[in-house]
Parts: structure tokens; C-alpha cells; sequence
């Protein structure tokens, strides 16, 4: 009613005005599942759209140990040095499993927590990974109507989750540690493929050989990599950092800097955007099906259409159609 419209009106200026509270209240809506909280959640993202707001959304992925948290840390910090403002936010879908969540543990990223121009968000426990795409979409949103210049979202690469990563942000950015031995590590061919830049960590002290060597061999595995047409000259590309010395921070960035600049002078920036919103847009279609299958009418009309499937009184597809057509006419 007209009174909810007034107060999502007047959370959205806390919001767009840099109450971080607001920030993370609103954060705690778009996660809650119940109907009402996502009604509002709903009505409230798009109220904030008109706030028109873009930050660069950087996905940066690694398996646990690599140094993501560190390199968030003196990345972040170095950012926010600049006068820049930084969001961090996290998809983890193990968390359901382990019971524990990246970004939840409270050392990391001690200093950046406390930084005034910096946000840290850890991935909500106890959700699918349909529902935590969703939530980290809408919290890049809601942090982009709240100014932040940079949102970076952070991913252990189980499962799909760097794909739901890579389907949200501008870059991509694959975080590895040095390899023992002339060993390559075991990375997917399809995270590659998807990265825009591969940072070789802990290129510092006793692993600085294994560092460059390892960076070495990801760069020749990338020019082996059919060259894409949103790539300019030389990307993607691999690096070596040091997030505990802080070395090779201010150049990572420049990458990322310049690439976007590029994509953006030619249009690729936003044809990446309008692909991710098409997708997003397929994926609920999707999901909201799904769903419809997983009321407990639904179930026992499955069950029912089941055995008879299984009695041979009917074949599969008669028995898929008249089920979906079935449902069809429930809603
Ligand atoms: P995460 O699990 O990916 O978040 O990794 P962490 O940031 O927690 O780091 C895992 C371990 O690697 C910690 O012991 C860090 O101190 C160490 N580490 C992280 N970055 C560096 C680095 O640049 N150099 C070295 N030598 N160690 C690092």
C-alpha cells in the first residue's frame, strides 16, 4: 500500500545516500526468502534503479589457501588509498555443506573491515546456488545505488559458482598459487577460458621462482586460447602479485583499468551487461518453472503420472505432457 511505498522510498535515500546500515538491512531483505520481505525487496531494487549508479564489478576466484582474503585485504585497502570506495561481497556455495562461509570468518580482512570506504559482505549460509546468484546480483545492485565505485565478489571455485561469478561481473579475475615442481595445476579448461586475467599469487620470498614459473606456463596456456572478439592485444593475460608484500597490486589494477576502458570504447562493456541481464532474465524463467514443480500438488501429480509410466498404462511423454499441461491450468 501507499505506506510500504513511503518507506521504500525513504530506505532507498538512506541507501543512495550512504547509510551503510540501510545498506545492510536492505542486503538482509533481498536475502530473506519470506513473500512479503521479497515483494519489498523486489519493489526496492527497482526504485533504485533510477539511482543509475555503475561501479566495476571485478569476480576474483581461488581455490581455499591461494590468498584471496589477503589479496582482498591489501587489494581493498590500496583502492580505498585512491579515494575509492569498495564493496566485497561473497558466493559460496559450500557454505550449506561445511557450515562454515568465506568472509564469515571474522580475521579476514581485518583492517579493510574497519576501513570507512570499504563493505564486507560474507555469502549468506544455507542456500542453493540459484539463491545465492540471485542474492549477489541484487547486493551488486544495491551497492552500486549506494556508490560504491568497486564491487568485487569473491568465489571458492566449487561448483558453478564461478560461472554465477563470471555472469556477474566486468572482470574476471582467477587467483592461483604458485606450482610445486614443473607441475601445472589442475585449473579447468573452462574457468580459463572464462578468465580475463590470472594473478599468480605469493610471487614473494622462496616461492618467487616457483611464482614466475608458474606464470609463465598460464601464459603460454592462454595464447594457446582462441582469441575473443571483447579481448583488445594480450589478453587475457597472466601476472604475478604479492598480496602479503603488496607487490603488483597498483599493476593488476591498471589491467583491469585499461581493459574496461577498452571494452567500453568498443562496446563491449555494455553488450557484456545486456548478455548477463538476458541470462539472468533465462535463468529465472527457468528456476520460476522449477518451482512450480516443487509444491506438494505438483509432487503428487508426478508420483501419480509415475506409476502409471511405470505400469505401462501410459508412456512417458503422453504422461510429461498432460502433467505440464496440467500444471498449466493450476496457475
Ligand atoms: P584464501 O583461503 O584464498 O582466502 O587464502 P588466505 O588469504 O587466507 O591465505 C592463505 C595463506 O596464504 C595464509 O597463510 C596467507 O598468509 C598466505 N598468503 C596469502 N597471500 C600471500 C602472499 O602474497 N605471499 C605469501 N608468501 N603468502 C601469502
Amino acid at each position: 500500500g501507499p505506506a510500504a511505498a513511503m518507506d521504500i522510498e525513504t530506505f532507498s535515500q538512506a541507501i543512495t545516500s550512504g547509510d551503510r546500515r540501510a545498506l545492510s538491512r536492505a542486503i538482509t531483505l533481498i536475502e530473506s526468502s519470506r513473500a512479503d520481505h521479497r515483494e519489498q525487496a523486489v519493489q526496492l531494487i527497482e526504485y533504485l534503479k533510477t539511482a543509475n549508479r555503475q561501479a566495476i564489478r571485478i569476480g576474483l576466484s581461488g581455490t581455499p589457501g591461494v590468498g584471496k582474503s589477503t589479496f582482498i585485504e591489501s587489494f581493498g585497502k590500496m583502492l580505498t588509498g585512491q579515494g575509492l570506495k569498495v564493496a566485497v561481497l561473497a558466493v559460496d556455495p559450500s557454505s550449506a555443506r561445511s557450515g562454515g562461509s568465506i568472509l564469515g570468518d571474522k580475521t579476514r580482512m581485518e583492517e579493510l573491515s574497519r576501513d570507512p570506504n570499504a563493505f564486507i559482505r560474507p555469502s549468506p549460509s544455507r542456500s542453493h546456488l540459484g539463491g545465492v546468484a540471485r542474492r549477489t546480483r541484487e547486493a551488486v545492485s544495491l551497492c552500486e545505488a549506494a556508490g560504491f565505485d568497486v564491487v568485487l565478489i569473491e568465489t571458492v571455485g566449487v561448483g558453478q559458482s564461478e560461472t554465477v561469478v563470471a555472469e556477474i561481473s566486468d572482470v574476471f579475475v582467477l587467483l592461483l598459487a604458485p606450482a610445486g615442481g614443473d607441475e601445472l595445476q589442475g585449473v579447468k579448461r573452462g574457468i580459463m577460458e572464462i578468465a580475463d586475467i590470472i594473478l599468480v599469487n605469493k610471487a614473494d620470498g622462496d616461492l618467487k621462482p616457483a611464482a614466475t614459473r608458474t606464470c609463465s606456463d598460464y601464459a603460454g596456456a592462454l595464447r594457446l586460447l582462441r582469441k575473443r572478439p571483447q579481448d583488445p592485444e594480450g589478453f587475457p593475460k597472466a601476472m604475478m602479485v604479492s598480496a602479503m608484500q603488496q607487490e603488483g597490486l597498483q599493476t593488476a589494477w591498471s589491467e583491469m583499468t585499461s581493459l574496461i576502458g577498452w571494452r567500453r570504447d568498443n562496446g563491449f562493456f555494455d553488450a557484456r551487461r545486456e548478455d548477463q541481464a538476458r541470462y539472468w532474465f533465462e535463468q529465472e524463467v527457468r528456476n520460476g518453472l522449477l518451482a512450480q514443480l516443487d509444491t506438494p500438488q505438483a509432487r503428487a501429480m508426478m508420483q501419480d503420472y509415475a506409476s502409471r509410466v511405470a505400469q505401462g498404462a501410459i508412456t512417458p511423454t503422453v504422461a510429461a505432457q498432460d502433467l505440464l499441461l496440467g500444471l498449466q491450468e493450476q496457475t
